[in-house]
């Protein structure tokens, strides 16, 4: 495993090298030839014995050929010296395909063909409409003039920092984006759930969130470690529609901020770390991302609890990050869209998923065109595996066959992506329109 672990970074430089040099990395065609010849002049000699004991000994006459000593010493000879080619041309064919086959595995450990397809392909640099991106991560560093840059480069309306946290560092993000450029940023605050137990817990955050409301922050932001891994004093992890909890999303929907939240993961993240995993790669690089094992809830349990309080909170709206974690299962998040209105999802992270099901995801977009919001999980300007041109791409071409990253290696799963061409009054649902009657823009 080790060379996994630090994929993400120093051994990108190789790749690219790899990538750069790979020209001379194809499997020789003589490299071939060669052992292949050894073997046939075996067994060509081998095949020349044999007819020579066929000429030599007419079957009329096998048994004088076993009483004339010069016959049999030609057999024997001709045998000898098939059988010495053949174990010759073995050995050498093993010899280097055994070579071959090293050099094969080691090559297949950066697997990664190079497509020959000759499609259509298009680079789009602007989105059709202007975009909302309502998933982005960025921190204090980043500059806001920057941001703003970005954004108009990429034709991106607003964007909204789901990593808003709360106190000082809340402040300072509502300060240095939300104050800078109020049309064009929106900040989700977090809730720090692990204080559950506190017994001014509830009417804390409750405050938090009013207060919070007020200095212009625009929703609130769940990790995916609520449900997973929080536990609360009594050791037992906090199921996302713990009751306790009731008066938080109430509370949003008083105020009108609406809930993002990140509720599960991947399905292949719930299942064995074997050779059939389908993220196997991605969790060689991620360990810690597996969530198989008696020590976590399943997967459909933390979808129930979240689908629960959906159901308890009706006047809160619900953004499920990640198409709700279901981008594998579409006629599943259908049916959950179906019977919660107070839910929708954002496509952040999933383009990986749904550009490898492109029938299945666009009748899904056609069906659901005012569910269905427009995310990265990156930010505008992201020098390091920048994500908007691609989704663009995604959403609006029909290109076919195309990476949906812009690392060295594929991030989520050895698998390319197709495009889904939406129609215009889709697309700007989805872009920006959406995001719009959520966020009041
Ligand atoms: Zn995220």
């Amino acid at each position: 495993m080790s060379y996994f672990a630090n994929w993400d970074s120093e051994s990108s430089a190789e790749l690219s090298q790899d990538k750069a040099d790979r020209r001379a990395v194809p499997v020789k065609k003589a490299e071939c030839s060669r052992p292949t010849f050894s073997v046939g002049l075996g067994l060509e000699t081998l095949a020349i014995s044999c007819l020579s004991i066929a000429l030599l000994t007419d079957m009329r006459e096998i048994r004088g050929m076993w009483k004339s000593p010069r016959s049999l010493f030609v057999v024997l000879v001709a045998a000898m010296l098939s059988l010495s080619l053949f174990i010759i041309g073995k050995s050498q064919v093993e010899g280097e395909a055994g070579e071959l086959a090293t050099r094969i595995l080691e090559l297949y450990k950066f697997y990664q063909p190079a497509s020959m397809l000759q499609t259509e392909a298009h680079v789009l640099d602007k989105p059709k409409f202007e975009v909302a991106d309502v998933h982005c991560h960025w921190e204090l560093e980043a500059d806001p003039q920057g941001l703003v840059e970005a954004m108009d480069r990429l034709g991106i309306s607003y964007a909204v920092n789901l990593s808003g946290g709360w106190g000082k560092r809340l402040e300072s993000m509502l300060n240095r984006y939300k104050r800078f450029a109020p049309a064009r940023f929106e900040i989700l605050v977090n809730i720090d759930f692990s204080e559950i137990d506190q017994p001014d817990f509830i009417s804390k955050w409750v405050k938090f969130l009013e207060e919070a409301n007020e200095s212009g922050a625009a929703g609130l932001k769940v990790f995916k470690d609520l449900g997973l891994t929080i536990r609360d004093k009594s050791g037992k992890i906090v199921p996302i529609d713990d009751s306790r909890l009731d008066p938080i999303w109430e509370k949003c929907g008083e105020l009108g901020m609406p809930v993002l939240i990140h509720a599960a993961d991947p399905l292949a993240f719930f299942e064995p770390i074997d050779r059939f995993n389908e993220r196997i790669m991605q969790l060689g690089r991620h360990p810690d991302w597996s969530f198989y094992g008696p020590e976590f809830p399943s997967r459909e349990e933390v979808i129930r609890q979240r689908n629960h309080i959906l159901e308890k909170h009706p006047r809160t709206t619900f953004i499920g990050a990640h198409i709700g974690n279901s981008a594998e299962d579409l006629s599943h998040i259908a049916e959950v869209l179906d019977e919660y209105p107070n839910f929708v999802v954002d496509i952040s992270g999933r383009v990986a998923e749904l550009g490898r099901q492109p029938y299945t995801a666009r009748r899904f977009f056609l069906d659901y065109s005012d569910r269905i919001l427009f995310g990265t999980d990156r930010y505008p300007g992201r020098v390091n595996q920048p994500r908007h041109r691609i989704y663009y791409r995604f959403l609006e071409t029909q290109d076919e066959y195309f990476d949906y990253h812009e690392h060295d290696f594929p991030p989520t799963g050895e698998w390319k992506i197709y495009g889904v061409f939406l129609p215009d009054s889709v697309l700007e649902k989805v872009y920006h329109l959406n995001a719009d009657r959520i966020f009041r823009h």
